[in-house]
């Protein structure tokens, strides 16, 4: 799989965006934990929702849907590491903004 840890962020409208799964929330930017680039989110893609910290995944059809469990027992290591930083960096934003 495919998975890039990959952390959404929302800063300009392209009009190319995908919906949290949990809030609605339109994510249309997205940033990847380990490069901190912009990139476009492939199928398998894991993130953060930038709005309510919802953990989700990209599935086949590039549609967002919630991280199952399932899916997650089946993340290496790394993965989950970069799963954890990008929600700590999450939490991190959120504080600084005070919302
Ligand atoms: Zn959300």
């Amino acid at each position: 799989m495919g998975l890039g840890g990959n952390v959404p962020a929302t800063e300009e409208t392209n009009g190319d965006y995908l919906n949290c799964p949990n809030c609605g929330g339109q994510l249309d930017n997205h940033l990847a934990v380990n490069t901190g680039e912009l990139f476009k989110p492939a199928p398998g893609d894991i993130g953060i929702c930038w709005y309510c910290g919802s953990r989700n995944m990209i599935d086949g059809e590039g549609r967002l849907v919630e991280l199952d469990k399932e899916t997650e027992t089946r993340l290496s290591e790394h993965e989950k590491n970069l799963l954890q930083q990008a929600w700590e960096r999450w939490n991190e934003k959120q504080s600084i903004r005070g919302s």
